[in-house]
């Protein structure tokens, strides 16, 4: 199990899962780390539906997270689902916009590609190929946060997680990231950075597969006056090959182990101890 937060006050944690995809392992610790932190400091946890991406969420997925939760023993508050709170990132993105610290961009993945990209931590760094570009005014775009103009505004930024300490802010790992997208509404690092300030989460557990996304975070908590959460970035359950479980690669769900009769509170038990079969 993950080292205690260094605050032992109450703590607000959140288990915020896509409903793209069946529940694996990975998102089973996930749930419990940030379940176990909130308990054991007299705190709240809170799950949170991030069905967003419309195109890809199956509504139907929520209630059986909902049932893999309780089968691990479990319990939560849940707080209102992304698809609920459009209006506060369409507030929060006009505000950004109105500031000049987004611009419109209509490259495709491919053109990111085909313009050399480097690849950072979470997919290629976008080259800034369309900004200072104008765009017709009838051209489908996304809007991209500008990381240059954002440094002017907050200068160095900090944030603290429980394992690696006091983070220096460093946005550009990442670039000039998405904020509102072509085809559906708020990204995911606007509406999860608005969502964790609007629930209270005071600790925002996670997989250590998203630490560089805080720093896209932190930049935007400033921008919009959020405060700052602490961060607990958890190591990733791996699969034989070293590699993160997911569904595509054959995780197996949780719910298959649930209705093969497997008892879940026993599984939560060995994920706390980190001593567990992954299945097939
Ligand atoms: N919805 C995200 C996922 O399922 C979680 C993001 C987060 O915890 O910030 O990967």
């Amino acid at each position: 199990m993950s080292t205690p937060t260094a605050s032992n006050r109450p703590c607000i944690t959140r288990f915020a899962p896509s409903p793209n995809g069946s529940l694996h392992l990975g998102h089973a610790y996930s749930a419990i780390v940030a379940h176990d932190l909130a308990k054991a400091s007299g705190g709240r946890f809170l799950v949170r539906i991030e069905d967003i991406d419309g195109a890809r969420s199956r509504p139907e997925l929520a209630d059986e997270f909902r049932r893999d939760l309780e089968w691990l023993g479990l319990e939560w508050e849940e707080v209102p689902a992304q698809s609920t709170r459009l209006a506060s990132y369409e507030a929060a993105f006009a505000r950004l916009k109105a500031a000049g610290l987004v611009y419109p961009c209509r490259c495709t993945r491919a053109d990111v590609q085909a313009a050399g990209a480097k690849m950072g931590p979470m997919g290629p760094i976008y080259p800034g190929t369309c900004k200072n570009v104008v765009i017709p005014a009838d051209t489908q775009v996304q809007w991209r946060l500008d990381l240059e103009a954002a440094d002017r505004l907050t200068g160095q930024l900090k944030w603290y997680d429980d394992f690696d300490g006091v983070q220096f802010c460093d946005p550009y790992q990442l670039g000039d990231v998405v904020l509102w997208r072509r085809d559906e509404p708020a990204s995911y690092h606007l509406a999860a950075t608005l969502d964790d300030a609007a629930d209270g989460v005071t600790l925002v557990t996670r997989g250590r597969d998203l630490f560089e996304a805080t720093h896209i975070h932190r930049v935007l908590q400033a921008l919009l006056d959020l405060p700052t959460p602490a961060y607990h970035h958890h190591a990733l359950v791996l699969d034989e090959r070293g590699e993160k479980l997911a569904k595509r690669r054959g995780s197996p769900a949780l719910a298959a182990r649930r209705e093969a009769g497997d008892d879940g509170r026993v599984l939560a038990e060995q994920l706390r101890m980190q001593k567990f079969e992954l299945g097939t």
